[in-house]
């Protein structure tokens, strides 16, 4: 008993303690009466959660305070954001309404709370529409920014705390983070955020990756800070001599992004040369930054030679979401490529803390970058037709692309996603415009639709009272957009045609003497294996299922005994029962992980030892999935509800296949020496064994069965040890296959 009170005594030190250093972070932009209006709003937080834990045992106060702190302290927040930081789980959690929250702090701080309360949603793992909460969620961004700004601190803060939750929700938050979040706070101009939420996720989907790389960093800790200083050292004098003051210093790049370009260029940790940039960022008054940040380009590219392909100038031209900066990559003293960033401290705090301080610096002008995503957000949720998987698909690319800068024959600046056409431009201008189409004039010549534009183009759009929107458009443009109205005249056109489609139909059938009714359309459209009954309409009307067809089916009809079973997602519970009892023994699914039947994907080709886990599929059972595989974050982001933990089990001496990649000098003995060491040495059977030989370069893709990890790495060892061979690399998929999600 009485331990217990001394621990609620600390604690309750602890709670003051951690407020207070609330306090302390909202001072820069605290004004008179707000620090009343936060204490009230904590009382109230304090109050309503008093007898609540988190999993880790903490008292879920905790949780609100760092919400609010990071708010305050990374994101730059005002003390609206802080009253709601701290009471964004009360409407949801406890008995407190939203009337109580506005007649204690008024209509603003309810309206946001009510939007955060309404898209909490997304943390529900039982829910179905991912895609459609995302959906809700960025209305309430079109409506206020800074529910979306607190969401992040809200996700940012549990990421930080997840180790207490079990692995598969883990797996979940964690792709639904790499999937969404960080996109979004990539899009806001939240870097620093971004950074850290990539790799947190990656520390909870690839934790032995993750764990190696930081090891090896670590390693090179000292070394890099050797090189880093040398670097510096004569920068800082020429600024100084010239009289112009900076802090320069330099910045580890992310696990995550390390691991990236290791991927991308398949390439081994001590090859990724660019582990750091480096930054100056320069005390400026705001009419010399310009020409400030422009001087230290000058002193740095006198000291190292530049690689004139790697400038990039976001001073002239911001971002879209307020980044501005001036990147180089000189060579450095020892022959190595080294990134500079140069910028003022305005700058840097607004790629540090994004949206917000890009509102503290630059009034809320229309012509601002984020203002146009913003309305260009509000455009897309206005279309009433947009499909919200297909609508996040399309949103998605268009939260890391780059900006290109086009002109009309006005003069006016469009911006657009890089590799975006002459038909992104047209959409861009107005969908009567887009919709007509027929080509362009760029820089004055003709060129067709599809023409990727470049910066700095002027286009002139063509266009005919003839034209309508086709199918094969979607293959090229890449706007948001672009896609969602090209999508939505076309399921309109289809469905004029399938209206036309269905009394042909209906004729058909009856020469034929079937009734016309819904079992029997349900029955063609399996028949046919077509996803709905218009498109059997829009089928029948195009002449691609003619009588013929219907004749055949007809006669089917006669043998078929059984109905088609309804295809629908089947609930979870079900299938566990369902596929219990069935024997299988190397891996276990489920909550209580127990023995069910599986397969194994085509895309990631799992094998065990993998991190792995399983995804129901509408007709093909439980498939398994390595976490890092390259389906994994949009399965997961998506269709939560349908993933299961799956574990392996004691490993047996059971085969599964997987791929490799060997690259080499090309020499006579060399795939007979390859072929030796896996079948005799190994005893391992390949499937098959494909070999590209040019030049005297041998590149050679081998399809083997091995019995888990262990076996593999031991295998890849011993083959890179053969003489000639330069890398052995494992691959996901012999063809590159993509999982469907059904
Ligand atoms: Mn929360």
């Amino acid at each position: 008993m009485n331990e217990l009170v001394i621990d609620l005594e600390a604690e309750k030190k602890e709670i003051l303690k951690r407020y207070r250093a609330l306090l302390r972070a909202c001072k820069p932009t605290m004004q008179k009466g707000d620090k009343k209006m936060i204490r009230r709003a904590f009382d109230m937080a304090l109050e309503s959660h008093q007898d609540m834990r988190r999993k880790s045992g903490e008292p879920y106060i905790y949780h609100p305070i760092a919400v609010a702190q990071i708010a305050a302290e990374e994101i730059g927040l005002g003390t609206t954001s802080i009253v709601c930081a701290l009471l964004h789980d009360v409407v949801e959690d406890t008995d407190i309404t939203l009337e109580d929250i506005e007649r204690e702090f008024g209509k603003k701080t309810a309206k946001i709370i009510d939007g955060l309360t309404k898209i909490s949603g997304v943390f529900d793992y039982n829910s179905s529409l991912q895609a459609e909460n995302f959906r809700k969620m960025l209305l309430t961004l079109a409506d206020d920014v800074r529910v979306i700004l607190i969401k992040l601190a809200d996700r940012l803060h549990n990421m930080r705390t997840m180790d207490f939750m079990p692995r598969d929700k883990q797996l979940k938050i964690s792709s639904e983070t790499v999937y969404l979040y960080a996109p979004l706070a990539h899009r806001l101009g939240l870097y620093t955020m971004k950074s850290e939420l990539e790799d947190l996720s990656m520390k909870y989907m690839e934790p032995e990756t993750y764990k190696s790389i930081a090891r090896q960093l670590n390693e090179k800790r000292v070394e890099r800070e050797n090189f880093i200083r040398d670097f510096i050292e004569p920068i800082n004098e020429i600024l100084t001599e010239q009289g112009l003051k900076a802090d320069i210093y330099g910045r580890p790049k992310s696990i995550n992004s390390i691991w990236s370009k290791m991927r991308k260029k398949n390439i081994p940790f001590n090859e990724v040369y660019d582990l750091f940039a480096i930054r100056i960022i320069l005390d400026s008054k705001p009419e010399n930054e310009k020409s400030d940040s422009w001087k230290a380009y000058s002193i740095v590219t006198d000291l190292y030679r530049p690689n004139p392909d790697r400038l990039r100038d976001w001073i002239s031209s911001p971002k879209a979401n307020g980044y501005e900066s001036l990147h180089t990559t000189v060579m450095g003293p020892r022959g190595q490529w080294v990134e500079v960033q140069i910028r003022t401290r305005r700058m840097n705090e607004i790629a540090e803390k994004g949206f917000a301080a890009h509102w503290k610096y630059k009034e809320a002008s229309a012509d601002s970058g984020l203002d146009q995503w913003i309305h260009k957000i509000r455009e897309l949720l206005n279309n009433p037709e947009a499909n919200a998987l297909d609508f996040l698909d399309d949103f998605k690319m268009n939260l890391f692309s780059d900006e290109i800068f086009i002109f009309t024959p006005k003069g006016a600046l469009i911006q657009l996603p890089i590799n975006a056409t002459a038909l992104d431009f047209a959409f861009e201008i107005h969908t009567d415009i887009g919709a007509k189409c027929i080509g362009a004039k760029v820089n004055h010549k003709l060129v067709p639709l599809s023409h990727k534009l470049q910066n700095g183009d002027q286009v002139e759009i063509i266009t005919s009272s003839k034209q309508t929107p086709k199918e094969d458009w979607l293959s090229f443009v890449v706007t948001a957009k672009a896609k969602s109205k090209i999508k939505s005249a076309l399921k309109e056109e289809k469905r004029k045609i399938a209206e036309d489609g269905k009394e042909i139909l209906e004729r058909k059938l009856k020469s034929l003497k079937i009734t016309y009714n819904s079992d029997n359309l349900y029955k063609l459209t399996y028949y046919f294996k077509l996803p709905s009954t218009q498109d059997m309409f829009y089928n029948v009307a195009k002449g691609i299922i003619d009588l013929k067809q219907l004749k055949e089916f007809a006669a089917s009809e006669k043998v078929v005994e059984n109905k088609p079973e309804k295809i629908e997602p089947i609930p979870i519970e079900n299938f566990l029962k369902k596929a219990k009892g069935k024997d299988s023994d190397t891996l276990l699914i489920g909550e209580d992980l127990q023995k069910i039947d599986y397969k194994l994907s085509t895309c990631c080709n799992p094998i065990p030892g993998d991190d792995v886990f399983g995804f129901v599929t509408v007709s093909d059972g439980i498939k398994i999935h390595r976490t890092n595989c390259p389906n994994a974050a949009k399965l997961m982001a998506n269709y939560g509800y349908r993933i299961v933990k799956a574990k392996w089990d004691s490993q047996k001496e059971l085969a599964f296949l997987t791929g490799l990649r060997i690259r080499g000098i090309d020499d006579v003995g060399l795939i007979n020496s390859i072929t030796t060491v896996i079948s005799s040495d190994f005893k391992v059977n390949m499937r098959s064994i494909t070999v590209d030989s040019y030049e005297g370069i041998f590149d050679g893709s081998i399809m083997v069965f091995v019995n888990d990890t262990e076996h593999l790495d031991s295998l890849i060892g011993r083959l890179k040890e053969v003489k000639g061979v330069t890398s052995v690399t494992r691959f996901d998929s012999p063809d590159g296959s993509m999982e469907k999600a059904s």
